[in-house]
């Protein structure tokens, strides 16, 4: 990817999609920090700060967290010297609310976003991909259990770990409720990314070495 201005780009698509493994492999493929949302409340969730607390039950029934919440940690978090080279935006924005704010954000900065790339799955798939996803306890490295297990069973490929953590919110219940919040909110950002003229759309229901080459030549395409 060629660029001038410190890169932001934004993957959008259901819980499942791959958002999350695809971003960590962009931030080793080009340097783009992985800024999750998810993750930055999971964390307010578990050290139970004031946007934590608040954002507890909502997260734990898979609704939306609200968008003042949200943008706080965000922004917080945006604020830390290392996203200065160009973020990979991980489940933000979610609600046409948020993709407003980013926008008046990044003008303030000088900055826009470079490239939204919309992961494109079946939702019958999503249950499947999220029932088997666990994560290293340590350094967040994430595996499945059919899709992508780590090379010595029970050891984490990139940091020798031996605890995996499954999330609380991919419970079978809670999935539904949260393709269905994505359905509903997230998707009308695919279209508003197509009228600024930098979305681009991949089949992610491929493998992961598929997904990462077909998003590599989609920000190509988007930054040349
Ligand atoms: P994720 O890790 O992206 O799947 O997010 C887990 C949960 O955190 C979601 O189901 C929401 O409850 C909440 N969440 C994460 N990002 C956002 C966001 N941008 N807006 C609202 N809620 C969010």
């Amino acid at each position: 990817m060629s660029r001038s201005a410190p890169a932001v780009v934004i993957l959008l698509g259901p819980p499942g999609a791959g958002k999350g493994t695809q971003a960590r492999m962009l931030e080793e493929d080009h340097g783009l920090v992985q800024l999750s949302t998810g993750d930055l409340l999971r964390a307010a969730v578990a050290r139970g700060t004031p946007a934590g607390r608040a954002a507890k039950a909502v997260m734990e029934a898979g609704g939306l967290v609200s968008d003042d919440i949200v943008l706080a940690v965000l922004k917080d978090r945006m604020a830390d010297p290392d996203v200065a080279n160009g973020v990979t935006l991980d489940g933000f924005p979610r609600t046409r609310a948020q993709a407003e704010a980013l926008d008046a954000l990044l003008t303030e900065a000088g900055q826009k976003v470079t490239a939204a790339v919309s992961l494109e799955v079946d939702d019958a798939a999503m249950v499947e991909r999220i029932a088997g996803r666990s994560t290293c306890a340590a350094c967040g490295e994430g595996y499945h259990d059919r899709f992508k297990q780590p090379a010595i069973a029970g050891t984490c490929d990139k940091c020798g770990g031996h605890d995996f953590k499954r999330r609380a919110d991919d419970k079978a219940e809670t999935v539904k409720a949260r393709l269905e919040a994505y359905h509903a909110q997230t998707a009308p950002l695919i279209a508003y990314y197509e009228a600024q003229g930098v979305l681009s759309r991949i089949d992610a229901m491929g493998s992961i070495p598929e997904i990462r080459a077909a998003l590599a030549r989609s920000l190509n395409e988007v930054t040349a």
